[in-house]
């Protein structure tokens, strides 16, 4: 039992919050400040002749705008070992692998204790707002959380997902300990080799303390679909490991078995009761409420490339409320989820102001010749890309994310997340980003719901092989669907993009009809395989939603999997 006293003060983490994000301006410029004190010795701010002025108007006329690109060889120099201050004034000794999984390959940016402490931060601030919303009792929490594996660099720093590095650290535990949100599976499931085995495990672990299991979570929500798909095809294994009190022998891991041996015991009538409620479901909706009884909510980020996901993660947890979790990256956390009420698809982010320093580049402007403004005076209504300084050596770094600024929450701004800038299906005037592409999806698989026709996953990809170009989209679908019905879905497809570029382009066949490939079920599982493969953690998983012609492998399996293809006659 969790000491009342441990528990983290709700009131005193909201009022903080509060009072920061009324006094965001002069935050903003503190943080700037800090930042600048502590790294001013850094080799990178030193040849920028700021020297030692910590002002937002001096660092903004000597550090330029970077990409990962531009930052590249300085993080390459310390991933090979030099403990130099490169990018910041205490060494760095852990890199995080961004998922990659948005560019095609992982990226490497530095992580450090700065930067697990405002990881920590947004973790407490968003808890507060959820737990005076939706309290939760001391209990487990079915935490669907896999780490990497993580290595050393040929400089001998640690390296792994930002997640992995995370999870990893001890105050990762105490922090989940202090907010009622302990992990139902041991460390072996969580840091085991295999995601497939610890994916089993956690939903058998889950089963175990069905009754004690407060919340199902998440990093991003495609974790929580994919489990429950999983848990389709293995819950008679489960049953029967239960009811024998023996593991399965598809779990081969030494370290993980004997973990699970010391919580699986002979339990028949669990594993009757798991049976029944399974049986009499239909086709699994409502699976989550019959399994965990005392659930309160399912939180995991639901926003962005999650959002496809909700219509599924709806079917199984019926009205369970659905929390998106917070926004940020690898290389920084932005802005915290404190309206839990709201559902997912108008889930905003208040920015924390004490945690980097923000920008964000105005999108209605030519972006080139566009100023970058500050915090608090974005305007409502608008777009911008978000610029991060942070306090593990990047500075005025373009994430290369597009949010629309919603309203304020005193004088910070609440972010809409809206897509990733380079997300673009793009051949001549046209322009069609991820939203674009998940709209045009949800329009089409809504076409002809008696068909059952389920969208499991999509993706897409400009074909310039062809004479003019074309778009591409992979669908996996589950279902029998007849033939006439996909070629309607493809019409719909090119009718849904309405960006007036591309649809005069497709009027005088500057762009030629758009062509809808339905892959073989389990081909974007392979993707998922193919990414964990290359280091990427389940965890922090997002399907790519627009494959470039660079990256190769994906656009292979996609390819190599196609069982039909329609092109549309909608022009
Ligand atoms: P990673 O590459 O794994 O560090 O993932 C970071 C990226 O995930 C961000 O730059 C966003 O594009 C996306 N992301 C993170 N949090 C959210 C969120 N709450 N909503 C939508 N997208 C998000």
């Amino acid at each position: 039992m969790i000491e009342k006293m441990e528990l983290l003060d709700v009131d005193k983490l909201i009022e903080e919050f509060e009072s920061m994000t009324k006094d965001a301006g002069n935050v903003q410029r503190e943080t700037l400040k800090k930042i600048l004190e502590e790294n001013g010795c850094a080799e990178y701010l030193q040849n920028l002749g700021l020297n030692g002025k910590t002002d937002p108007e001096s660092f903004k006329a000597c550090v330029p705008l970077v990409t990962h690109n531009d930052l590249q060889p300085y993080i390459q120099r310390i991933v090979d070992g030099s403990s130099s201050p490169i990018l910041t004034g205490k060494p760095i000794t852990t890199i995080s692998l961004s998922s990659g999984t948005t560019q095609g390959k992982p990226k490497f940016v530095p992580f450090n204790d700065e930067l697990m402490e405002t990881t920590l931060q947004i973790y407490r601030t968003s808890y507060a707002f959820r737990t005076r919303e939706f309290p939760i009792e001391n209990g487990k929490a079915l935490q669907l959380i896999y780490s990497s594996k993580q290595s050393k660099t040929k400089g001998g720093l640690i390296a792994g997902t930002a997640t992995t590095n995370v999870f990893r650290n001890s105050q990762f535990k105490n922090t989940m300990k202090a907010m009622q949100s302990q992990c139902c599976s041991p460390d072996e499931v969580i840091f085991g080799p295999d995601f497939h085995q610890s994916l089993y495990c956690h939903l058998l672990c889950g089963l175990i303390f069905r009754e004690e299991i407060q919340f199902i979570s998440s990093t991003f929500s495609h974790s929580i679909v994919h489990a429950f798909r999983t848990f389709e095809q293995v819950w008679e294994e489960l049953c029967a490991d239960i009811r024998e009190g023996v593991l399965t022998s598809r779990i081969t891991f030494p370290s993980v078995r004997s973990a699970m041996a010391k919580l699986l015991k002979p339990n028949p009538e669990l594993a009757d009761l798991i049976q029944k409620k399974c049986l009499g479901l239909n086709n699994w909706y409502g699976l989550i409420l019959e399994l965990f009884p005392n659930v309160k909510y399912i939180y995991g980020i639901m926003t962005g490339s999650m959002e496809p996901y909700l219509k599924k993660l709806r079917h199984y947890a019926r009205d369970l409320p659905l929390i998106s979790a917070d926004y940020g990256s690898s290389e920084g956390w932005i802005g915290a989820n404190v309206n839990p009420n709201v559902p997912p698809e108008l889930a905003t982010y208040v920015v924390l102001p004490n945690i980097g320093y923000f920008e964000f580049i105005p999108l209605k402007e030519n972006v080139e010749e566009a100023k970058p403004v500050g915090l608090t005076e974005v305007k409502v209504g608008e777009e911008y890309e978000v610029i991060i300084t942070s306090f593990a050596g990047l500075y005025r770094y373009r994430l290369g994310d597009v949010v629309k600024i919603t309203g304020f929450h005193n004088l910070s701004p609440e972010l809409k997340f809206i897509c990733r800038r380079n997300h673009m299906l793009t051949i001549n005037i046209d322009k069609n980003t991820e939203k674009d592409l998940q709209l045009a999806v949800e329009a089409a698989s809504k076409l002809n719901t008696e068909e059952k026709l389920e969208v499991l996953d999509f993706s897409s990809h400009v074909d310039l092989s062809t004479n003019p170009g074309h778009y591409v989209i992979f669908w996996e679908i589950s279902g029998e669907v007849r033939d006439e019905v996909l070629e309607e879905c493809c019409n719909c497809l090119d009718r849904s993009f309405v960006d007036a570029g591309y649809v005069s382009s497709r009027k005088i066949n500057a762009i030629g009809p758009l062509e809808l490939r339905v892959v073989q079920r389990g081909t974007f599982q392979k993707i998922l395989d193919h990414y964990v493969g290359l280091g990427a953690a389940l965890s922090q998983f997002k399907t790519p939603r627009c494959v470039g012609s660079t990256n190769n492998e994906v656009l292979q399996i996609l390819c190599n999997n196609v069982v039909k293809s329609y092109f549309s006659t909608a022009f």
